[in-house]
């Protein structure tokens, strides 16, 4: 693959990103009494509020289409949170023991639950996955028209659904992590479905988007059927791309393990028609020895670690990984938990003392976001599979489509209970990344 710098093209002025939102995202109550909740509605209205110069489009479906909800969900799960929506009054419930009890069973509400649900849930959960749909079918045919129009958008939406897996929790994590519905995953099975788009996933949230992952083997499928139909075969080949960064560490026999937990190296492979690419990061308290048990400290110095690392992993593995697959469309799981200062990569040690698990800084997510925009910038046009790009035949130059979306990114709380959090390392990491997708660096 060449690696060669290329002579950067004078392009006229950019058009605006466009910003997806819809207030109903914002009817998602998470704070059980008494508690303020890692992931409340504040964490997008502190980014709207610095965001306030850009012009918002309101989500206008209120649900995706319920086939791609369907590839990635599964039918007993959807009928159960609009149980629970149905049934539910304006108590905020834990989820993770109402998931556990299935319908109409006995829901220990003692159980420790990260992930909580409202009346207000499912409608947030179904307008954030819509929003990722219509932003896919908006920068597509921008994409696909020389008649201008962005082909990048960003969709602030909560609740997250990186972790959200086909049943809603995972067997081995024991919750959804803030998640109700894939909304990336429901966005890459529309786009393949509807547009025959090359997608690739890349997932810069500090944790490991295990509800993605489980879907990726249908997805593919889904990417090659889509494929075959277009050009009568090339199902060999990868038909879709997953690149995540994340911090991993799990020990046995202890309560340390990173949130999910998956997420190991994956070899740079992935088959079955998928290419995956894992940089599993190794937590910056590992460098504390009284962390760890019968002293099972970091062997190799030359693991990936810290700000560094992450920018490594990046260049050296995920970079060349999406300029060769080539995507037609490239989809950004979007966390902003690694900021530095942010509670999602902090860990509490045995000796009760808060410890970062990683550091970025404003502009590694800016630097990190203009990157992965030039590896999807193409002298020549990718030839999309599916309808409006007219195949391999078509004459039209084809920019590669690039939809963001929010996934996690809390800010740094003191005293839950009474201070609530402090959103301001979210808001710059953030708009930082925002400002680099539209071209204004903010
Ligand atoms: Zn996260």
């Amino acid at each position: 693959m060449a690696e060669a710098k290329r002579p950067r093209v004078a392009a006229p002025p950019a058009p605006p990103l466009l910003v997806y939102h819809h207030g109903d995202t914002q009817l998602h109550d998470t704070a059980l009494p008494g508690v303020r909740h890692q992931e409340g509605a504040d964490r997008v209205s502190a980014i709207r509020a610095e965001l306030r110069g850009v012009e918002l489009r309101e989500v206008a479906m209120a649900r995706p289409p319920r086939e791609s909800l369907l590839t990635v969900h599964t039918e007993p799960y959807l009928a159960r949170l609009e149980e629970l929506g149905r049934d539910g009054d304006d108590r905020v419930r834990p989820l993770t023991p109402l998931l556990l009890a299935g319908s109409g069973g006995e829901a220990d509400t003692d159980a420790p639950s990260m992930t909580n649900f409202s009346r207000g849930t499912l409608p947030a959960a179904m307008r954030a996955a819509a929003s990722v749909v219509e932003a896919i079918d908006a920068t597509t045919a921008a994409a696909r028209s020389a008649g201008g129009g962005s082909e990048r958008a960003f969709c602030l939406v909560r609740p997250p659904g990186h972790h959200a897996t086909p049943v809603g929790l995972d067997a081995n994590a024991g919750g959804c992590g803030f998640c109700m519905l894939g909304n990336v995953a429901v966005g890459a099975a529309h786009a393949i479905r509807a547009h025959g788009h090359r997608v690739a996933i890349v997932d810069f949230d500090v944790h490991h988007g295990n509800g993605t992952e489980q879907v990726l083997a249908v997805l593919a499928a889904l990417a090659a059927l889509a494929a075959s139909g277009a050009d009568g075969g090339g199902a060999e080949a990868a038909e879709l791309c997953f690149c995540s960064l994340h911090l991993h560490e799990v020990f046995e026999d202890s309560d340390l393990d990173y949130f999910p937990g998956s997420g190991a190296d994956a070899g740079g492979g992935g088959g079955g028609g998928v290419t995956i690419v894992y940089v599993p990061i190794r937590p910056l308290w590992s460098r504390f020895p009284s962390h760890y048990r019968d002293g099972d400290v970091p062997k190799d110095a030359s693991e990936l670690m810290g700000r560094a690392g992450w920018m490594r992993g990046l260049r050296e593995r995920v970079l060349p990984a999406v300029r060769a697959f080539r995507p037609t469309l490239l989809l950004l799981s979007a966390g902003f938990d690694g900021a530095a200062g942010d509670d999602g990569c902090v860990q509490r040690g045995e000796d009760n003392v808060d410890r970062a698990g990683l550091d970025l800084a404003p502009e590694d997510f800016r630097s990190m976001t203009t990157e992965l925009l030039r590896a999807v910038e193409y002298e020549d046009a990718p030839a999309p599979a599916g309808e409006g790009g007219g195949g391999a035949s078509s004459a039209a130059p084809v920019r590669c489509a690039v939809v963001s979306v929010l996934e996690g990114g809390y800010g740094c709380c003191d005293d839950r209970e009474a201070s609530g959090y402090d959103r301001s390392c979210l808001v710059r990491a953030c708009a930082a990344h925002v400002g680099a997708l539209a071209r204004v660096y903010m």
